[in-house]
């Protein structure tokens, strides 16, 4: 039902485009200029631009991805798309259903290209808008179709990729209804890639594996990424006795046992790693390491028995484990190993994530690499050296954006990633 709404609009704009087409616009624009009143006509009549404003506009903050996923599976079996529904554990008790939504062509359940990215996004929801690009604050009352500006969360972060992933999809199997290629879309890749777990454990991903490319859609500023860092999350904790802060030697406090730690550690990045520094690599640089939230104490005349601080390292080189070991010699240098200060990870002996490489192999796109992370880390391929499996990242936008109150995307940025999906596609295949 929604997608014959959608349709409804597309027909709809298209008749409204053409009777503002015979109004005169005002000045003498040079061709391919449109006019502001034309903003909502652009979009609505492009199914692909009708489609990413449908799932831009219903809010899918992780965890509550199941508007936005009932929406994208109709789409999708609208378009003679075999989809199934992944369940997912739910985040909270609420029990908010969740689920991947895997999609392919007729009984081939097994794709040579499985095509992949998410459908939730960071918090807060902020609402579909749409504005002239930069370029009219220059006294132009014009501008070129492909520069109008797209916002509100998700524009960039995944759904530009979502959006066009899928146009990609249906437009290769216009041309070739034998194409083999699947489609997944997870849910909560923003917080600790729930979806892409699951599905990386399912049967869908079996061993060895039945596709040989997989083509992660991620904001990539429309090139390819050779590789981007790894990452690993940790807590450094102190612990000392309280006592009242004008007789300090009769307590021990957390907070300087904590300060010179987190002052090493804080630097690591800048030694050189045979000095015990954090791993550097020529692709990716240096491993960088930010201590993002920091408490202690209990007032400013008590000497603090408890001071622990959260840190996130992204990883140029190595294994996460292998970096456990840095942080750990690091503490032990300053602190004599006397226990005062202790590193935890969670207890999750494989917590963290080494960095990723991609395939760069297709002619015509820029390559770059990136410091974020993506769902590549969680999908478990099981090649078993046999065959390998190539990965590719590419996507519509920039993560500069990605996670602010200023996320947007250009309609030109998304046109060019379906054609540019369809060029990895065609590639792979
Ligand atoms: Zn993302």
């Amino acid at each position: 039902m929604r997608i014959n709404h959608l349709w409804g609009i597309t027909a709809l704009a298209r008749a409204t485009l053409g009777s503002d087409l015979q109004q005169p616009l005002g000045g003498n624009l040079p061709p391919g200029t449109v006019h502001p009143s034309e903003f909502d006509t652009i979009i609505a009549s492009s199914p692909l631009l009708a489609f990413h404003r449908s799932i831009v506009e219903i809010p899918s903050v992780s965890g509550d991805e199941k508007n936005v996923g009932e929406f994208v599976l109709d789409f999708l079996s609208s378009h003679n798309f075999t989809v199934e529904k992944q369940i997912v554990v739910p985040e909270s008790d609420d029990n908010k259903e969740r689920f991947n939504i895997y999609a392919y062509v007729g009984e081939n359940r097994y794709p040579d290209v499985l095509l992949t990215s998410h459908i939730d996004t960071v918090p807060p929801f902020i609402p579909y808008s749409l504005h002239s690009p930069a370029s009219r604050s220059r006294g132009r009352s014009s501008f070129n179709r492909a520069d109008l500006i797209i916002a509100g969360r998700g524009t960039v972060d995944a759904k530009a990729s979502v959006a066009t992933i899928v146009f990609a999809a249906i437009e290769i199997l216009h041309e070739n209804p034998d194409a083999s290629i699947g489609l997944l879309f997870d849910v909560g890749e923003e917080k600790f890639g729930v979806g892409i777990k699951h599905f990386s454990d399912s049967d869908l991903n079996p061993t060895p594996p039945k596709f040989h490319t997989v083509i992660f859609g991620e904001p990539t500023e429309l090139s390819l990424v050779a590789g981007h860092k790894g990452s690993l999350g940790l807590k450094v904790i102190a612990k000392g006795k309280a006592a009242h802060s004008g007789y300090p030697w009769l307590g021990e406090s957390a907070i300087s046992a904590i300060l010179p730690v987190l002052t090493r550690l804080d630097n690591l990045e800048n030694v050189l790693p045979v000095d015990g520094g954090l791993l550097r690599s020529d692709k990716l640089g240096k491993s960088t390491l930010n201590i993002g939230q920091i408490y202690g104490g209990v007032a400013g005349n008590v000497v603090p028995a408890f001071a622990e601080a959260s840190v996130s390292v992204r990883l140029a080189a190595g294994t996460p484990d292998d970096t456990r070991k840095i942080l750990q010699r690091a503490v032990d240098e300053v602190t004599g190993s006397d226990g005062t200060v202790v590193l935890d990870f969670g207890g999750l002996k494989a917590g963290g994530a080494p960095p990723q490489y991609f395939d760069v192999d297709v002619d015509g796109f820029d390559v770059i690499t990136v410091n974020y992370g993506t769902d590549a880390a969680s999908l478990h391929i099981h090649d078993q050296g046999i065959q390998k499996v190539r990965r590719y990242l590419y996507g519509p936008g920039t993560i500069h954006v990605a996670h602010g109150d200023n996320e947007a995307i250009t309609v030109g940025e998304l046109e060019e990633a379906a054609r540019g999906y369809k060029r990895l596609i065609s590639a792979a295949l």
